[in-house]
């Protein structure tokens, strides 16, 4: 089986992978809802931490609990729970990011039956120099929690075997981004997606050796499509295969993105420093930021516009899950510097399902404009 279709099988059945591993390997899941929860940690004690994600069906579970004006991912994920899905989960962090999915990890805690629920700060102003000896110190008083937990002491040893697993993950996944540099990407959009929520989902020993596989069948492969118009994808959450392929198939390749399942996820690593949570935690605080994080010094816009052009894309896709404040401030801002920089975009707003008949007319529209250069 190739790579990519051991990805799509993660995916496709996640819980029993999260499931089986926990029967194999005899250690806790815990789940995760924001990229801001340290993993290595929690990988460090020996645990399987997985990626909360929603399954965008229409639900009406969420209603009692969340706000109908909060996000819909958030809502989509805390169904996830009510309906017991995750019913396999041991335990539950989350990093405090915005309020709409706080409110889910809190209505997780109360709602849903769960060994452990952990809600650690994150500051909101990264920038600050007093941020890092302080997520240093909330790290801390997270392995502590976790120890106490789970019975076992957490070593330096294991904090330093988990960070280079991590970064070995990180670095394949970038090796295989540059390949999306190419005139004719050997790799769709949407097969990148399906490669990082797969990474998100999985033991990240077990996704480095079939990243190894993958490279290795990417040398050389034609994937017998043209290019066509190089599309960027940016946003917040996003684990929306389906919609990646449909605009794939009207004449498109996403040779980029800036999204919570892409570059924002895993495009920078941790580097040594003698202790290692506080080389985890410069890692979280110098990554690039969400929006709500990038003040005042705007990190994330020269970053997005140095991978539009190392990527040369042509079009960029702007979506939005529906009422996502964080992102929607940053949205004219963004359409400023692309217009500035002759890059057309088209602004989408995500639910939890999209109106394709809608999009569709729209994005057909957007990509010809791009083939006749009208912009
Ligand atoms: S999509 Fe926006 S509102 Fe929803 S969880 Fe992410 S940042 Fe928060």
């Amino acid at each position: 089986m190739g790579a990519i279709e051991e990805f799509e099988k993660v995916i496709a059945k996640r819980h029993q992978y999260a499931q089986d591993w926990k029967q194999k390997n005899g250690g806790k899941v815990v789940g995760w809802l924001c990229t801001y929860v340290p993993e290595e940690i929690i990988y460090a004690a020996g645990m399987l931490p997985v990626r909360i994600l929603g399954s965008h069906e229409t639900q009406d579970v969420t209603d009692a609990y969340i706000s109908s004006i909060y996000c819909p991912f958030c809502r989509d994920a805390l169904a996830q729970g009510l309906k017991g899905r995750y019913s396999y989960l041991d335990g539950i962090v989350h990093a405090r990011s915005c309020v709409h999915i706080r409110n889910t990890f809190v209505n997780w805690e109360r709602h849903v039956p769960i060994d452990f629920a952990y809600l650690m700060f994150m500051p909101a102003h990264v920038q600050s120099p007093r941020s890092k000896p302080f997520l240093t110190k909330e790290y801390g008083d997270f392995k502590e929690a976790l120890e106490k937990w789970s019975g076992k002491v957490i070593s330096r040893n294991d904090l330093v075997r988990a960070i280079v697993t991590y970064n070995t993950n990180r670095r394949l996944m970038k090796q295989i981004y540059e390949l999306r540099k190419r005139d004719n990407p050997p790799i769709t959009g949407a097969e990148a997606m399906k490669m990082v929520i797969a990474s998100q989902l999985m033991d990240k020993a077990e996704h480095n050796k079939l990243l190894g596989q993958f490279i290795k069948e990417l040398y050389g492969r034609d994937i017998g499509r043209e290019t066509s118009a190089r599309l960027m994808l940016i946003g917040s959450e996003m684990d929306d295969i389906e919609f990646v392929n449909l605009v794939e198939e009207l004449g498109a390749t996403f040779v980029i993105d800036e999204h919570c399942s892409g570059t924002r996820y895993f495009w920078d690593e941790i580097l040594p420093e003698d202790d290692p949570l506080a080389a985890i935690a410069a890692r979280y605080i110098d990554r690039i930021p969400c929006p709500p994080k990038d003040w005042p010094e705007r990190r994330r816009l020269p970053f997005i516009l140095e991978l539009a052009r190392a990527y040369n894309v042509q079009g960029v896709l702007l979506y939005q899950q529906k009422f996502c404040d964080p992102h929607e401030f940053d949205i004219p801002t963004l359409k400023q510097m692309f217009t500035e920089n002759n890059i057309p975009t088209l602004v989408l707003e995500f639910d939890a399902t999209i109106p394709w008949g809608q999009f569709r007319t729209r994005i057909e529209a957007f990509l010809e404009t791009l083939t006749f250069n009208l912009v």
